[in-house]
Parts: structure tokens; sequence; C-alpha cells
């Protein structure tokens, strides 16, 4: 079944059932389906890719990919409810109720991941991909511990690259060249942080090596696919983990160039620590399985770079109203570049930002329109993390705690301020204090 031509000359080992923890049980009926009726069929049929991993690692798979030698027409004539979908590369979905095993021919040219792309020449669809064995499928993969193949026919375990050690150390290792491997598609760059904050694995200093020089590289990545990324990034459960990941790898400022130049000129640290405090309460959110917001997340992301943006153009003279709309869509308008947040996001991020400017508006009209805002919980979610960061909010979210209760008696318990307007909410700017009774809690 392979013709071994692989310029690696990887060689093949194989783990045998008892020496390996992949058991069917951890296995959907829906995936074992296809693998059997595959093999039954005659064709190779492997679980590979990140539910090998994750199983290996003892987490519960997200989903389940099948690879095999049959052709996605052969695979559509085992199937009735099988759609092949890809123009470039065919793919196979057999579909069950709401689960897809996708089920893909094993490919030997390079993935670069960003899925179904259409090739024009004269306007005729190129097929530039070819099928291959299963070894060339193995080593076109990311990561060793991604290129594992669990085969159907007798249970053990293939391994073309030393995946399976890798996965025993605990180690995230590319696949030949790292350097050859981020030029061919820089995406990989987050994948390695995104995966070793997800595994609670290290980056193989090889594999690390290269990220911070060839960083830059993810500016030609589409924005639509970092969109993607990102929320992989911050919406698995391990947001803090991540963020700290690219830190330290120096992929920040390829994400979300505002945000870290904000970050650095920052000498308290308290932007920092915001962010922080929001991805922590993200991933506690995840946890605890409740729901969780793009538009939140990103306007914690951006929150940095709106605050520095914001306090430049009060610099300049610019009225405050006018300053925070003008900063919230430059924010918004400079990260589209890098990250393509849709609008149904990036609006409600706006205005979680732009609300913020309301909290210290105490007259009793304000404070029941406020209340009646649409976006108003996620905004007063947002004061709560800031207050996390700065002490100088902890009187506004006594206030509109109350509020939400009893306005009146908020009214009543901090006599408000007869406030202009559109108070700026430039973060060093000290707002008047006031004091919170204690009995307001
Ligand atoms: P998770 O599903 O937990 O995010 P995953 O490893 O399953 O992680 P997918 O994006 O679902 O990630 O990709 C499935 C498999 O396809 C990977 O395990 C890997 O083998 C391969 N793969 C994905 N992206 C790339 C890439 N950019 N370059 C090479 N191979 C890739
Ligand atoms: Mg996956």
């Amino acid at each position: 079944m392979h013709d071994d031509t692989s310029t690696l000359g990887s060689a093949l080992r194989t783990i045998p059932r008892d020496q390996h923890a992949i058991s069917r049980r951890q296995i959907s009926q829906s995936a074992l389906r296809v693998l059997y009726r595959l093999h039954e069929a005659g064709h190779a049929a492997y679980l590979v890719g990140g539910a090998v991993r994750d199983i290996l690692v003892g987490l519960a798979p997200k989903d389940f990919d099948v690879a095999t030698d049959a052709t996605p027409e052969q695979v559509k004539a085992l199937f009735r409810n099988c759609r092949l979908i890809g123009r470039r590369f065919r793919l196979a979905h057999v579909v069950f109720g709401r689960e897809i095993i996708e089920v893909a021919t094993f490919r030997a040219n390079v993935d670069d991941g960003s899925g179904d792309r259409e090739v024009h020449d004269d306007g005729r669809l190129l097929r530039d991909n070819v099928y291959g064995t299963i070894e060339d499928d193995a080593i076109r993969r990311d990561f060793t511990a991604n290129a594992l193949y669990y085969a159907i026919a007798d249970f053990s375990v293939r391994d073309y690259v030393g995946g399976f050690e890798d996965v025993e150390n605990r180690v995230l290792r590319l696949i030949g060249d790292p350097e050859t491997r981020y030029r061919e598609d820089p995406v990989r760059m987050l994948r390695a942080v995104r995966l070793a904050a997800k595994l609670d694995f290290s980056i193989a200093p090889d594999t690390a090596a290269p990220i911070p020089q060839l960083a830059g590289l993810l500016a030609e990545a589409a924005p639509a696919r970092l969109f993607e990324e990102c929320l992989k990034l911050f919406l698995s459960g391990h947001a803090v983990a991540s963020f700290e990941g690219l830190e330290r790898h120096g992929l920040l400022g390829a994400l979300f160039p505002e945000t870290a130049k904000a970050l650095a000129s920052n000498r308290s640290g308290a932007l920092r620590t915001m962010v922080v405090a929001g991805l922590r309460s993200t991933d506690a959110r995840i946890a605890a399985g409740d729901p969780v917001s793009p538009a939140f997340l990103f306007a914690t992301l951006l929150w940095p770079a709106y605050c520095r943006t914001l306090m430049k153009l009060q610099s300049e003279g610019v009225q405050p109203i006018d300053a925070q709309r003008r900063a919230a869509d430059r924010v918004t308008l400079h990260q589209l570049s890098t990250v393509a947040l849709p609008r149904r996001f990036s609006l409600p991020m706006q205005e979680i930002w732009l609300l913020q400017a309301r909290f210290p508006q105490r007259q009793r009209k304000r404070v029941t329109r406020m209340l009646s805002h649409p976006r108003f919980r996620a905004a007063f979610d947002f004061l709560v993390l800031r207050s996390a960061a700065s002490d100088a909010h902890a009187a506004d979210v006594a206030f509109w705690q109350e509020a939400q209760r009893d306005p009146d008696h908020a009214i009543a318990l901090f006599p408000g301020e007869d406030d202009a307007d559109g108070e700026a909410q430039a973060p060093r700017r000290k707002r008047r204090r006031r004091r919170a009774p204690a009995a307001a809690g």
C-alpha cells in the first residue's frame, strides 16, 4: 500500500493495541461506522489528526477525521448520507444527524490549511492536488502529534514521524524544516501556540525558534482565516494560556498590532491586567458551560488599542464624544486589515466601548435609558472587568449593581454628578472618586 517515496525517509513505527491508550469506546459511533464500512469494502481506513492526539492525552475529541486510500467517489458510493465538498481537493462528508465525519483521501502535496481554494487558469478549475500514500499524507501535516493514524484493521497506531513519542513527552514539533513549513503556511505559528496551550505541551526548541522572526508573515494570511483562528485561540477554554503564548513567541503584534503597542507603552501594566482578567473570565465561562460572545472577546482584546487611540485624539483636542466614536472606528478599521472581524461582532464591540462613557452619568432619565439599552449587560460586565484592573471604577460598579435592582434607591444612595454628556474614558485620567456606602456592597 505504501510506495516509499518520502523525502524525509521516515520509518514506520507501529504501536500495537496493547501499547497505547486508544480504545473504540472513545471514538464516536458514527466515526466507527465509517471506519468499519470502508474497511469491509477493502479500503484502508484510519482515524487521524486531532482526534487521535486528543484521545492519547486524555481529552475528548471535538470531531473525528478519517483518512483512507479510497477516492472520494468510492467513499460516496459506500454511504447514502455522504456529500462531496471542495473543489481543489475533494473531501467526503458523511452526515449523521448533527455529526459530520470528514473522510479524506490520502494526499501527497503540502497542505496550506486554508481549505477549499479555487485555482483558475483561463477560467478552468485546476486540480493541482494529487492523491498519495499514507506516508505522504502523514508528512504533509503540520505537527508530529497531528500525524498519527489509528488503524481500524488491527487497532494499532501508525507513526511515520515520531509523533507517538512526542505525545508521550508532551512536545509539539513541526514535521520537516520549521522555517520552510512556516513559510508555506504562517498560520502554523498560531497553531503551534494554540495547540501548546490547549494540550499543555511545550513547543520543541527548533519549532519555536524561528517564530519571532517570521511572525510578520502573518500579515499575508487571509484575514478571514485569522478571525477563525482567533476564535479557536480564545474561545476554546485556553484563552489566557494562548495569550501568554502569543506574547512569549512574539506573535501578539502580528495579530493585534495596536493592542501590542498599547500594552508596550502602558507602564503601569493595568491594561494588560484588564485583558488577562477578561480572558480568565472567558475561560471560566467556557469551563462552566456558559455562553461567550466574540463581540465581548474582541472588545477585551482591543480595549488597550481603543484607550490608546482615544487618548491620542483627546490630546489633539478632539471633544470626548467625537473622540470616542472616532477611536472606535479607527481601531476597528485598523484591526480589519489583519483579522476580519465580521460586522455582527464589531458593532456590538464598539457599543460596549462607547457605553463605558455613560456609566458615570446618574440622572434618572439617563439611568433608565442606560438600563434598557440592549447592550447594557455586556457593557456592565465590561465595566466590572475594568474595575478588576483599576480601582477607579469601584463606585460605578456599585452604583450600577444597585441600579439594576432599584434605580431610585441607587440614585438616592449615590448622589449623581450633573455631568455633561460624554465623560471620556481615557484610562489614566482619574475620575472624581465617590465613596460607596458600605451597605451598597
Ligand atoms: P483542533 O481540532 O483541536 O483545533 P486539529 O489538529 O484537529 O485541532 P484541525 O484544524 O481540525 O486541527 O485540522 C485537522 C488536521 O489537519 C490536523 O490534525 C493536522 O493533521 C492537519 N492540519 C490542519 N491544519 C494544517 C496546516 N495548516 N498544515 C498542515 N496540516 C494541517
Ligand atoms: Mg480537528
